[in-house]
């Protein structure tokens, strides 16, 4: 049943899971990895310059195995590509192919997708390394060190290996942040074992979750998740950073340097961002069996400018996307619902009423209820989930017997 919340797109693959390390490349290391990225990112644009000519020219549309079929020549004209593994060469073809499979599937669908376009170096950021053991490895600390990550025609390379990876590494992307920062996912395949090996101890317990405007959730307990206060503080000073990015003048150094300072903004967010949601997304999933929530948030914040917007907004989905994942993980069930009239609705005698975005309270004229916006919408939430798969929510007293 944990897989309801995941129905449609998702094709039934091994299980995944994905480790991310800190890596700490020596100085020539970055040099070299540098210098790789730089040859991908070339290579990537020069594919897609291929496929666009083709397909005016003769309106031909070239295959990835066509593509990869160029790579010795394109070595022999260039021979500082032979330094670059050659995994890492086909997978920037790869994502070429990539990038158009996905606009001709969003074509195909009706939508206005826009051409897959050239990337800048400071965009083409990550390298793939496809074959474990063989263009990768990985080798676990010891007293001395906390890791290795082993690269073709690199070498160690420095790694924490903070947790043990279990089962067999499939890929591993190392990437640049735009602070210069480098990490390593590694994912690997898990079998059905290790996945039910995680789950954690049953639980009954249900709850309903409304993402809300002045706290960031509510839960149908009565609960409240609040924001947290960096929301705030963040979101002025991303403000203050970008302000400052664009009054320099262009192509100055000190726009380059306003330019690091908006991006190590933007990471530290991210990264404040991510622990908070993992430590609530942990937290209920311990606790709940079954978990419901809205399908969709599209919320108008427009009524509330100075709440942190933006931050907000990004953190509800990652939050959602996060306890889907982590549900699935757990053996947990996650029912996603419907959002309209969650807020409308009383949760007690199904009374509808318009609640404009001002009403905090909901104040039921039918049966006199009085509660939260928020807490009012968590309860609709969980009713209409269970609902949706078959149990009642609402206790009926059953009839004294006559
Ligand atoms: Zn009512």
């Amino acid at each position: 049943m944990s897989n309801r919340a995941k129905a449609e797109p998702q094709q039934e693959a091994q299980p995944r899971k994905t480790y991310l390390f800190r890596l700490y490349p020596t100085r020539k290391q970055i040099t070299t990895l540098e210098q790789w990225l730089s040859l991908c990112c070339q290579l990537y644009n020069a594919a897609l310059d291929e496929r666009k000519s083709a397909y005016r020219m003769v309106g031909a549309s070239l295959s990835y195995e066509h593509q990869c079929a160029e790579l010795p020549g394109c070595k022999q004209v260039r021979p500082d590509l032979r330094e670059v593994p050659s995994q890492v060469l086909q997978d920037a073809v790869k994502r070429v192919d990539l990038a158009f499979d996905h606009f001709f599937r969003r074509v195909k669908l009706g939508q206005k997708p826009g051409y897959p376009r050239f990337k800048s170096r400071f965009r083409y950021d990550s390298m793939t390394f496809k074959q474990y053991q063989n263009s990768f490895d990985v080798i676990p600390g010891n007293k001395k060190n906390k890791g290795k990550l082993v690269l073709a025609k690199l070498g160690h390379v420095k790694m924490v290996l903070h947790r043990p990876v279990k089962g067999t590494p499939k890929t591993a992307i190392v990437k640049r942040t735009p602070t210069g920062k480098w990490f390593v996912s590694i994912s690997v395949e898990t079998t059905e074992e290790e996945v039910t090996g995680r789950h954690l101890p049953v639980s009954t317990e249900a709850v309903g979750i409304d993402v809300g405007l002045k706290s960031f959730a509510y839960l149908s307990t009565g609960e409240e998740i609040a924001n947290p206060r960096f929301f705030r503080r963040e979101e002025a000073a991303l403000a203050r950073a970008s302000r400052r990015l664009s009054r320099a003048p262009k192509g100055s150094k000190q726009r380059a340097h306003k330019r690091e300072v908006v991006a190590r903004v933007h990471e530290r967010i991210a990264n404040r961002r991510n622990n908070f949601i993992e430590q609530e997304v942990c937290k209920l999933i311990k606790r709940f069996g079954f978990l419901a929530v809205e399908a969709l948030v599209v919320r108008n914040m427009v009524k509330n400018p100075r709440l942190a917007k933006s931050i907000a907004d990004a953190s509800w989905s990652m939050f959602f996307a996060r306890l889907l994942d982590k549900a699935e993980e757990a053996g947990r069930d996650v029912v996603r619902v419907n959002p309209a009239y969650t807020s409308q609705t009383c949760s007690a005698c199904g009374h509808h009423q318009p609640m404009p975005l001002s009403v905090r309270i909901y104040e039921c004229p039918h049966c006199g209820l009085l509660l939260h916006r928020d807490h009012n919408g968590s309860k609709n939430i969980l009713a209409e989930a269970l609902q949706a798969v078959g149990r009642h929510s609402r206790v009926i007293p059953e009839a004294p017997a006559l």
